[in-house]
């Protein structure tokens, strides 16, 4: 009998697992694996700091974020004091699991079939892949960190069946030299409605290759062409492509995390994925430390209800961020005259200042009160075209 089973061995589950066994519970980590999980692996220092990562996962350091207008104008924001990490997900994960398995968790490779209660016992059922037979794993409780489109979430969590999704497709390349616009120290971030109708589209260097990718969730844009086009505005037409992957990013969390019985989320699969960036790991990552809270308390006390416990202290610190995302994305990822204001915005040093602070350190920095009053002003204006797009 397990105390907990976590379906789902991506960043939110590996951490779940990790710290329910460092807590000193019996925890199985069920994995289905043979799939890298599609991603451009962009990592803020608040994540590296807060989940120990070691530099030796760090492919890339990111040094600048370039924004890209629709009509080509460029901004460069230098990322002072720190840098933007890169992972490669194809090391990135097998390395949580690794830390769960050495902190004590059981490490079982199977596709998650059901969650079965018959004779008041909780069981997940999944398939071994070496038999093609079902087995069951017997637990107290069930952490579903299966991702988007989660069959946990889907089953077991009132809600978990109507997630809204954008759908990201990349193509990961053969790094070219330094040639060209490329740079190894760069992030490209595309704001275009040729490329994106409704998002945006991504050059992520990751030392030896590189993420190049859009996401929408219009349905009928050419994912393929659009990351073609997007390649061929970069300049990386020819480079060798090496994978190309697409999968869906949640858009909404979800307003129900648990099942009031012996299931919670998380990560991807309580949909909490940041608005406008669609930047997901970290709060994956997140998800997979509170859902473990969540999942102590709950075996501690008894009580079912503690299980809620997750989703509280997740958008406690949280929530804010999400819902400014939210308003920015609303905003501005209308139109392509709406883009222009918007990269046009981020001129402004406080822009930068701000939006990076909220991405580097996940804090929104209260101190600067004209600051914020000046933003807010100028996202009037140029919301309500009272001002032209700055030429540069
Ligand atoms: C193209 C793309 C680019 C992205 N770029 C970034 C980025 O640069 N930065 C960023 O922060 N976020 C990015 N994201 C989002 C980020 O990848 C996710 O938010 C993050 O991976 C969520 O972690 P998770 O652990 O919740 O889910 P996942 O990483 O999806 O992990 C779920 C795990 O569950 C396993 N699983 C699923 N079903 C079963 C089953 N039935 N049985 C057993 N195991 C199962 C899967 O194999 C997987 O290992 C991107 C997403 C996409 C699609």
């Amino acid at each position: 009998m397990y105390d907990v089973v976590v379906v789902g061995g991506g960043p939110a589950g590996a951490i779940a697992a990790e710290d329910l066994a460092r807590m000193g519970h019996r925890v199985a980590l069920l994995e289905r694996g043979g799939r890298i999980k599609p991603c451009g692996g962009a990592i803020p220092p608040r994540l590296i700091a807060d989940f120990a990562i070691p530099d030796s996962q760090l492919v890339a350091r990111i040094k600048t974020a370039r924004m890209i207008s629709p009509t080509g104008r460029r901004v460069d924001i230098p990322i002072e004091g720190g840098f933007v990490g890169m992972v490669d997900r194809k090391d990135f994960d097998p390395f949580l699991r690794e830390r769960a398995v050495a902190a004590g968790a059981e490490e079982i490779t199977g596709t998650y079939q059901k969650i079965d209660r018959d004779g008041g016992v909780t069981r997940v059922l999944y398939r071994d892949p070496a038999s093609g037979e079902s087995r069951a794993l017997p637990t107290r409780l069930v952490i579903g960190a299966d991702g988007a489109r989660s069959q946990v979430a889907q089953a077991e969590v009132a809600g978990g069946e109507k997630t809204p999704y954008v759908i990201a497709y990349h193509e990961i390349v053969e790094a070219p030299g330094p040639v060209g616009d490329y740079d190894p120290d760069r992030c490209d971030v595309v704001y275009d409605g040729r490329i994106s109708p409704d998002f945006y589209g991504w050059v992520f260097p990751h030392g030896a290759t590189a993420s190049i990718g859009m996401g929408t969730g219009v349905d009928g844009v050419n994912l393929k062409q659009a990351t073609a086009d997007l390649r061929a505005a970069s300049g990386l037409s020819d480079c060798a492509t090496l994978r190309r992957e697409g999968a869906p990013i949640p858009l909404k969390p979800l307003s129900r995390w648990d099942n009031g019985r012996d299931v919670v989320l998380a990560g991807d699969a309580s949909g909490v994925v940041a608005p406008s960036s669609g930047e997901g790991i970290y709060y994956a990552m997140v998800g997979g430390r509170v859902a473990a809270e969540a999942a102590a308390a709950c075996l501690a006390s008894g009580r079912a209800a503690d299980l809620a416990l997750a989703r509280k202290l997740f958008m406690r610190e949280h929530k804010t961020v999400f819902r400014v995302l939210a308003s920015m994305q609303d905003a501005y990822y209308k139109s392509d005259e709406r883009r222009e204001r918007f990269v046009s915005l981020c001129h402004d040093v406080d822009v930068q200042r701000l939006t990076f602070e909220a991405y580097m350190n996940k804090k929104l920095v209260r101190a600067r009160v004209m600051a914020h009053l000046k933003i807010g002003l100028k996202n009037l204006a140029h919301l309500t075209g009272l001002v032209r797009p700055e030429h540069v």
